[in-house]
């Protein structure tokens, strides 16, 4: 059974981290791996900026941006073949960053940057990090295939943010990917992008290198998709919030999937879905700790554990809109009435608290307040605050546990708690504060609930 790895930006981010890699990927090559990789470091911000600067018709500077990310890499190829890599590596680096650079000069001319552009732009990226980590690996003896992942991860044309296919992609797979394995032998490959039916280049969000992994180990029904990255695993809670947060050994897919939606950036929100639909557990693992601890995702991961919480998540700026209506009452559709005006107007919702005339719920920050506003309007007062956050408290015993809401209040004691609601499915509590809180109240949460270690 085969097995995909992914290792983030920060796991590939220099020649050091490539070394590693390499020799977390020979230790996987009986298991017929295939290695997604992310794009180095901070360079998918960097090609952001620079497309930014050539949409502003900055040709020069966008330029200038353009070399600074290829000598980057260029640098780090000399550090790790120690003087001249590969030829063919280097003439792939010099036609890519030669079809970039043929963009940017584009974007500049006509000054328009269009989503479509921008994917193709941001795909250099992976494209160079895993031609650098093939070649590395080839050059280290390893039996490497290099594979365009485009050939396999098709998605609608939703550039930015596209939609994969997943019947075609496992199709694809079947012919493309398949193919390339074998015991011994690795197969290296991009997150993050993919392509149309046509061949247009599309990338799967920010982030989005997590789900590709899963997409590719559900189409080849993997045994495991690794998620290497900087972290022993997905933590109590955000480990820049919580220095002391600890790894979660094992959890479950629905705790993993609320933590992610609720803003736990170590996994991408869609990630899961994929390995839950294929049953293969997920682990994230850290690239410079390989022997430490990780956590373990599966479907009943962690459920007999009597931690009364798994973890802490929390996300801003969100708003919340509170709508009145004192004939509510009376009416049986009105919240249908709302929530059609959110559907009609595409805003996704994602708190929602009821009380007898008001409803509130949250959205994110860049939703369109005005529309939603006069709409909603028409049959109900409606109040927006801004800069809120959302802080959610997940974990699957949280409704088996008595007194847990009594902890949890008695440990925001010093914050002002705007709105609460415990999520359908019971395995969320979520809480709005003022955004200035949100720190606090994530580590008086997790102080509260895991300071005394029994929650891990
Ligand atoms: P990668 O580049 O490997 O994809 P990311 O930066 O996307 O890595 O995700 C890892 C980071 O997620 C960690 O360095 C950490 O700061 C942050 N993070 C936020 N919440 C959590 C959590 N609950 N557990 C672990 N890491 C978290
Ligand atoms: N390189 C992409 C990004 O920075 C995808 C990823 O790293 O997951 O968003
Ligand atoms: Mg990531």
């Amino acid at each position: 059974m085969s097995v995909v790895l992914k290792f983030g930006g920060s796991s590939v981010a220099d020649a050091t981290c490539v070394r590693r890699v390499a020799e977390i990927v020979r230790g996987a090559a009986p298991r017929s791996p295939v290695v997604a990789l992310s794009a180095m470091g901070k360079t998918t911000d960097a090609l952001f900026a620079a497309a930014q600067v050539a949409e502003r018709g900055e040709t020069e500077a966008a330029l200038k941006a353009l070399r600074e990310i290829v000598l980057k890499h260029k640098k780090t190829c000399a550090e790790l073949w120690e003087g001249e890599p590969p030829v063919d590596l280097q003439q792939f680096i010099d036609a890519l960053s030669t079809q970039i650079d043929m963009l940017l000069r584009g974007v500049a001319l006509l000054r328009e940057l269009s989503p479509r552009s921008r994917d193709a732009i941001v795909s250099f990226g992976e494209l160079l990090s895993s031609q650098i980590v093939a070649a590395y690996l080839h050059s280290r003896g390893v039996s490497t295939a290099w594979l365009d992942v485009r050939r396999v991860m098709r998605t609608d044309a939703r550039f930015g943010g596209a939609e994969p296919q997943t019947k075609d992609i496992a199709s694809l797979a079947r012919t493309e990917l398949v193919p390339l394995m074998g015991a011994g032998r690795v197969v290296v490959t991009q997150g993050y992008i993919g392509s149309t039916n046509e061949g247009l280049t599309t990338t799967l969000g920010r982030g989005g290198s997590d789900y590709s992994a899963s997409l590719l180990g559900a189409a080849i029904l993997a045994a495991e998709v690794q998620i290497w990255t900087d972290v022993e695993g997905i933590l109590t809670a955000d480990p820049r919030m919580v220095p002391e947060a600890t790894p979660i050994i094992e959890l479950s897919f629905r705790e993993a999937a609320e933590l992610a939606a609720f803003g736990a950036k170590v996994l991408h929100p869609a990630t899961i879905q994929p390995a839950v639909d294929a049953n293969i557990p997920v682990t994230v693992r850290h690239t410079m700790r390989p022997e430490g601890r990780f956590s373990t995702i599966t479907a009943k991961g962690g459920t007999g554990s009597p931690r009364p919480a798994t973890a802490i998540a929390s996300r801003s700026p969100i708003q919340v809109i509170t709508i009145e209506s004192t004939r509510m009452l009376a009416q049986s559709g009105f919240l249908g009435r709302i929530f059609d005006v959110f559907g009609r107007l595409g805003v996704s919702v994602d708190v929602v608290a009821t009380a007898e005339v008001s409803v509130s719920l949250t959205v994110e920050e860049n939703a369109p307040i005005e529309a939603i506003r006069k709409e909603l309007g028409a049959f109900a007062h409606v109040s927006v605050a801004a800069d809120r956050a959302l802080v959610a408290l997940v974990g699957e015993r949280l409704k088996h546990t008595p007194g847990l809401a009594a902890r949890v209040f008695g440990a925001m004691a010093t914050i002002n708690v705007e709105m609460i609601s415990m999520g359908s499915n019971e395995i969320n509590l979520s809480l709005v504060v003022e955004r200035k809180d949100e720190a606090a109240a994530v580590r008086l949460l997790h102080q509260a609930l895991f300071g005394n270690g029994e929650a891990k």
